[in-house]
């Protein structure tokens, strides 16, 4: 099911057209005419861009715009009701018009960052859910660093330790990580789709886009990924606390390397 990494075969046709991070997301340079301008907000649409919007505790791409009158850099990127609009600093240059091409680049030390660390994440939730049955309920990330939310009824002492260690050692296995596009009628009944609570995305979105950590973890997902888990490097549990009751927050680090 699925194809490694790239999922340009089964992906909708349109998205796979217009938004190439869902497709590639090693793709780091792009063409692209400039479709619509918005010159109060200083942020331009495209034909189709590799920025990420932003989602899913994935912060948005930066990078920079190369038009005919400069460099401008992208300073933020944000979908809205739909099209996604490109914020960029024009102290480089005016902002490009309708019509016009421009080349786009994103900022791939940054990227490349969180793809690692939404991956780590990923990992971290098949590990408790194998080993606990608990499923995540939030989170959020920054480049090389991210937090996950379980209702864990109680945390021992050494579950920082030992989670740690289960991480690394799935990483070491390198899973290969697989960007599916699953029919809903597929999804729905998917008992590991259905642990992500994947059901309750709005029905009308079909087919659904899962990010599959084959044989270790599979869930709905609009962020990008790295191709393995060997791609991670290695990770560190930063720190483990509770946020009540039934919700504890446990903190990452990924790390280069492996964690000895
Ligand atoms: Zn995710």
């Amino acid at each position: 099911m699925g194809v490694p990494g790239n999922a340009q075969d089964r992906a909708p046709a349109e998205l796979a057209a217009t938004e190439l991070f869902a497709v590639d997301a090693y793709r780091r340079d792009f063409e692209a005419t400039v479709a619509e301008v918005d010159r109060d907000g200083g942020r331009v649409r495209l034909t189709r861009t590799a920025f990420y919007p932003g989602g899913g505790g994935q912060p948005c791409d930066l990078g920079r715009l190369q038009t005919g009158a400069g460099a401008l850099a992208v300073t933020a990127v944000r979908r809205e009701r739909g099209p996604i609009w490109h914020t960029v600093d024009t102290t480089g240059g005016d902002l490009p018009d309708v019509g016009e091409e421009v080349q786009g680049v994103v900022d791939w030390t940054r990227r490349h960052q969180l793809m690692r660390t939404h991956t780590a994440l990923h990992v971290l939730c098949g590990v408790i859910w194998a080993d606990y049955g608990i499923p995540v309920t939030g989170g959020n990330m920054e480049p090389l660093k991210g937090r996950l939310d379980f209702p864990f009824p109680h945390m021992s002492a050494d579950l920082g330790t030992a989670v740690e260690k289960r991480i690394n050692d799935e990483i070491a296995r390198a899973h290969e990580i697989v960007v599916d596009f699953v029919p809903r009628s597929l999804a729905d009944a998917d008992p590991a789709l259905i642990r992500t609570a994947a059901h309750l995305i709005p029905a009308e979105i079909d087919p659904l886009r899962v990010i599959d950590i084959v044989g270790l973890d599979r869930q709905a997902d609009g962020g990008t990924h790295v191709l393995s888990t060997a791609e991670v490097g290695a990770v560190r549990v930063a720190g483990t606390e509770s946020k009540g009751k039934d919700n504890k927050r446990i903190r990452l680090e990924v790390l280069d390397g492996v964690v000895a």
